[in-house]
């Protein structure tokens, strides 16, 4: 049964299931009274006669334990009632006891709904529920988007440079920007050669380094970069520092700093991907998650979107894969027919 029919029908359910407890008049009127309910076979009807014990069992502790003078329950689905239990006393004082005429005041309907209905969707394969520090949600389908944090060459006041377009994340955004400038790449060790090679376009000053650990490219990599007049620095840079407009980089002590307008960052993206691999999504070797076509993770209904999946890292791809997740998201959702 989908998610959506399954709601309907549970609050269909508590409609019928009218469990009346707490506080009864103890003058119990006795205006309108119907004779006894034919009851018909739970199974007759779609339930199970033995989770309904379970239910008995469940309403008689709450008398035994005294946190209900007593109960009344009736289910009952499509007009027919399944069963009429009665529990406990009345009046505690007199101690008269519940009978299935007795009236009650009926106060805060809203939380056994929502209560059985997220019970309901926690039940289902594929149902979430999001919990933050205000509240929370449930859904059948998700679509997460809580993208990555870019790895930020150790500088004083990173940011400020980040702001000031000396150290830059995505030359494919921005490179046009740096146009014919010095620019550097650093990464950690292993040269992104492709990215290099994108930026070239932009410059002919351009020199690949590596941060605080020893260069890893392999021989025919490095003909590739020297071939297109790329520059290399294996030695690995110790220091980075703002120097006004520009970014000074030093691989030894006793030589003087390499100046740059621009460095190009590809330190990584932390992705925050912990969500999803709570619920069980699977990543790839760099955290990020795993996708279909439709942008759905491994996990039935678990939709994302943006840096957290492995891509271009761009607002457009971000918002054009929210859309095709959207687009999925919606075509899976039962039809609304009121
Ligand atoms: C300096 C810089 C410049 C860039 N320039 C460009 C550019 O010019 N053009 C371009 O197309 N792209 C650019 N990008 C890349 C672009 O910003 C990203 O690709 C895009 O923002 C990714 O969108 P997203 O929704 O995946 O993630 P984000 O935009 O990072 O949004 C994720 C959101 O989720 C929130 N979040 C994370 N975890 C939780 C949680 N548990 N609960 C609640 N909220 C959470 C985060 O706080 C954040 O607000 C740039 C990126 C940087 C860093």
């Amino acid at each position: 049964m989908s998610n959506l029919r399954r709601l309907r029908y549970t609050l269909s359910l508590i409609a019928g299931l009218l469990l009346l407890t707490g506080a009864p008049q103890t003058h119990a009127q006795q205006a309108n009274l119907k004779p006894n309910v034919t009851e018909t076979k739970p199974e007759a009807l779609g339930f199970s006669s033995e989770r309904l014990q379970r239910l008995h069992v469940a309403m008689q502790q709450e008398v035994d334990q005294k946190h209900l003078p007593g109960i009344v329950t009736i289910l009952s689905r499509h007009g027919k009632v399944v069963e009429e239990r009665i529990y406990g006393k009345k009046d505690i004082a007199s101690g008269a006891p519940m009978t299935r005429d007795t009236i009650f005041r009926i106060f805060s309907m809203t939380k056994p709904v929502t209560g059985v209905a997220m019970m309901i969707l926690y039940e289902e394969g594929g149902s979430f529920i999001a919990t933050w520090t205000q509240g929370q949600v449930t859904a059948s389908k998700v679509l997460i988007a809580t993208g990555g944090l870019d790895v930020e060459p150790e500088i004083k006041d990173a940011r400020t440079a980040v702001r000031d377009g000396l150290i830059r994340h995505c030359p494919i955004c921005d490179a046009y920007e740096a146009t014919g400038k010095r620019i550097g790449l650093i990464s950690y060790g292993k040269c992104r050669t492709k990215e290099a090679l994108l930026l070239r376009g932009y410059t002919a000053d351009l020199t690949v380094l590596t941060l605080g650990r020893p260069a890893y490219i392999p021989e025919e990599e490095q003909r590739v970069l020297v071939d297109a007049g790329i520059n290399i620095v294996l030695h690995p840079i110790s220091r980075l520092a703002r120097d006004k407009n520009q970014v000074a980089a030093w691989y030894s002590d006793e030589e003087p700093p390499l100046i740059f307008d621009t460095i190009y960052s590809a330190l990584g993206m932390n992705l925050r991907s912990q969500l999803a691999v709570s619920v069980g999504a699977k990543v790839d070797e760099d955290g990020a998650l795993v996708v279909d076509l439709h942008q759905q993770t491994s996990v039935a209904g678990l939709y994302a979107a943006g840096d957290i999946v492995r891509g271009l890292s761009q607002v457009s791809v971000a918002a054009g894969q929210a859309a095709i997740a959207a687009t999925a998201i919606n075509a899976n959702l039962p039809s609304l027919r009121y």
